[in-house]
């Protein structure tokens, strides 16, 4: 894996957001767990709530950084 792709990837995983989570029934802060898939468009996450841990999909429409080329 190249250096600045898991930069990405790690700037991802550090970061927390606020979704609806099924069974809190409201929005709670969920982690960053794991990369799922990255796209052109954005950035498939696994997310865990933090008040119940549980674990669900998220789409980060944010597209990835464009790739260093050469400079
Ligand atoms: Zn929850």
């Amino acid at each position: 894996m190249e250096d600045d792709e898991l930069s990405f990837l790690e700037e991802q995983l550090a970061g927390t957001e606020l979704l609806a989570c099924v069974t809190c029934g409201e929005d709670t802060l969920h982690a960053h767990l794991e990369v799922l898939e990255v796209y052109p468009v954005g950035t498939e996450l696994l997310m865990q709530c933090t008040r119940c841990q549980t674990e669900r999909m998220w789409m980060d429409w944010t597209p990835p950084k464009p790739k260093a080329y050469h400079n």
